[in-house]
């Protein structure tokens, strides 16, 4: 019996739709980068339900002919290759022609277009098959209204996440283009408000001007030119723009290969590096990066969606990491590094308290800003006792390495009877050494503090209530309209965690609120990377979400201020911090599961020496 069939040409088109369209986000990229292709000045995208019921995209571009705009949506219909070795020098976004024939094959789409202004056509199109085609007046261009997207695929209808999420997806889509063409105009509209109303920017200071016109005055300030390498003889041009210091906070990080934006790991990857070379840290500033190769030498045909692309000449990304290192090397020039205020607090040692008894030690490394206080088993009175250690950074310039002479203390962790340790010194400022009964004990000082404050941070922050701190003077968030909504998004579970934003002018908000385990400026900081964080936020069970909050919110936090590796500790902060880390939960893997403590046995370090 045969079992094999072809398959209809409508489930065909179904079935191929689903690599391109995805979601209203992908639809909006198809018709962004026709208009694109098409010459377009003006680029015009209007929204309804996060696009879900309504996409529509016009534009001023060439506009199409009759038969073109039939043709149009046919399977593998371009204008834009005609054989093999275009495809190896693809200049256009778009080269498929899949785009408009698998949007068609999920929604009802009504095209409009016209090469001279009032001669146009008009077309119909539900489901794949053509319902009508007719004469019509209109502006040179094109408008491609899409409505009820996947009306007829159930499925993929369920997969759609809330209209607010879908809206961020499509905004974040044309934000990228708005970026990488300075020289078009473009508008967003959803139901009839404008989320995005930039002009065009032909100057030569285009690029800066639009990045501006996006995320504020505020980061554009901020911003380093990469010097520009060109080749001439190939047409390549590295160009872009760095962030100083203090843009390490928002996450935004933009490659764009010929005016594409793309995720391209190699590529951040390069700039990870360079960063960690240049500036030897860990904060990754804002980057605007423009790769200009020739066509022939970029390969854009390896992704369905064209969001991954692949060089021919790996001598280019180490053109990249000269440039970017050039470009770091100024952005921070420009302004240095945030120095925390020299702290003025009198030193105030403390008894290390023996472990078994499980008493938090307030530990605030030089995190004197941190108004954190330690719940839990502090007898009444000694909790708002401000157990600051004088900044590490005053001492940096006299450490002293004088051998230490402690005495044996009792330590147990959370479980099992205590055992005696001593403590033996510091490594080269980041590792403590201790004795233990059965052994040398290595401890990291950086993970060792990240674990003990993601911990406190936690306790802290799950409590039943959140305490809240009122902001008397909101700081203000300058924010692009897609981390905007982003935020919006987010805010009935930071709500829940201690957070007041309130919604100003254009994409600006006011943080009025913050958890009180947090400074203003650390909460800032938070919100800036959650705003840029991808992945939904309305999905989740609220307790779901308001745990992963809390989760990220510690980890990072207590990354961000975990006492650094070079720093010497007095040996009261050394024992207070391995006390404080015997008796947490988890004392063997940082947040981010590195591990905090070595051990060699006794046995170890015999069979190394050769005595067994
Ligand atoms: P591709 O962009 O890969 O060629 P599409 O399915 O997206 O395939 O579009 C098919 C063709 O329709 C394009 O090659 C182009 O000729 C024409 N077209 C689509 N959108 C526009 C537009 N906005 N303006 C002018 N022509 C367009
Ligand atoms: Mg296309």
């Amino acid at each position: 019996m045969a079992r094999i069939h072809l398959l209809s040409d409508t489930l065909v088109s179904q079935i191929a739709a689903g690599e391109v369209v995805e979601r209203p986000a992908s639809v909006v990229k198809e018709l962004v980068e026709n208009s694109l292709d098409a010459g377009a000045r003006e680029v015009e995208v209007q929204l309804e339900t996060g696009g879900k019921t309504r996409i529509a995209v016009s534009d001023d571009g060439c506009g199409m002919g009759r038969d073109d705009a039939l043709l149009a949506f046919d399977r593998h219909a371009t204008s834009k290759i005609g054989s093999f070795e275009d495809l190896e020098r693809v200049a256009t976004l778009g080269f498929r022609g899949e785009a408009l024939c698998s949007i068609a094959a999920v929604s009802r789409v009504e095209l409009t277009t016209a090469e001279q202004p009032g001669e146009g056509h008009r077309v119909f199109i539900e489901g794949g098959r053509v319902r009508v085609a007719e004469p019509l007046a209109r502006p040179r261009g094109t408008t491609i209204d899409v409505r009820s997207l996947f009306f007829n695929v159930p499925a993929r209808r369920k997969f759609l996440k809330t209209p607010q999420t879908e809206l961020r997806r499509c905004l974040e889509v044309v934000q990228g283009y708005a970026l990488a063409r300075p020289d078009v105009r473009f508008l967003v509209i959803h139901e009839g408000r404008n989320l995005l109303d930039i002009l065009a920017n032909t100057g030569e200071h285009g690029p800066r001007e639009r990045i501006g016109q996006i995320f504020g005055r505020e980061l554009s300030d901020r911003l380093a030119e990469i010097p520009a390498v060109s080749i001439p003889l190939t047409g390549e041009r590295i160009s872009g723009f760095l962030g100083d210091p203090q843009t390490a906070s928002g996450r935004r990080q933009f490659v764009f290969v010929n005016r594409r934006l793309l995720r391209d790991r190699l590529v951040l990857a390069t700039y990870y590096r360079a960063v960690r070379e240049e500036w030897k840290s860990e904060d990754f500033p804002a980057l605007f990066l423009f790769l200009d190769v020739p066509p022939e030498d970029v390969d854009v045909n390896v992704h369905p969606q064209k969001s991954e692309v692949r060089f021919r000449d790996p001598g280019l990304l180490d053109r990249v990491h000269d440039a970017l290192r050039r470009g770091l090397e100024k952005a921070r020039g420009e302004e240095a590094a945030p120095l925390r205020q020299p702290a003025a607090d009198p030193y105030v040692p403390f008894a290390w308290q023996g472990l078994g008894e499980r008493r938090p030690v307030a530990w605030d490394g030089d995190r004197r800003d941190l108004p954190v206080t330690v719940s839990g088993a502090e007898p009444a009175g000694q909790a708002d006792f401000p157990l600051n250690f004088p900044d590490l950074r005053d001492r940096l310039a006299t450490p002293s390495y004088a051998p230490v002479q402690r005495a044996m203390v009792p330590l147990s962790g959370r479980s099992g009877e205590a055992r005696p340790f001593r403590l033996l010194g510091q490594y080269k400022g980041t590792l403590i050494l201790l004795e233990g009964p059965d052994g040398l004990y290595l401890i990291d000082q950086h993970v060792a503090h990240e674990r003990i404050l993601y911990e406190r941070l936690r306790r802290a922050m799950s409590a039943e209530r959140t305490a809240v701190q009122h902001l008397l003077t909101p700081p203000l968030l300058e924010l692009g309209p897609a981390e905007r909504l982003r935020l919006l998004e987010l805010a009935p579970s930071l709500d829940e965690c201690g957070f007041g934003v309130a919604s100003l002018s254009g994409n600006t908000l006011a943080l009025t609120a913050v958890p009180s385990v947090l400074t203003a400026a650390d909460a800032e900081r938070l919100l800036r990377t959650l705003a840029n964080e991808d992945g939904d936020a309305s999905g989740a069970l609220a307790e779901d979400l308001r745990r992963r909050v809390l989760d990220a919110l510690a980890a990072s936090l207590a990354c961000k201020s975990a006492v650094k590796m070079h720093h010497p500790l007095s040996p009261l902060e050394m024992e207070a911090l391995v006390g404080e880390l015997f008796a947490a939960d988890q004392p063997y893997a940082c947040p981010h599961g590195r591990p905090i403590v070595l051990q060699m046995t006794d046995s170890d370090l015999e069979r190394r020496f050769g005595r067994r």
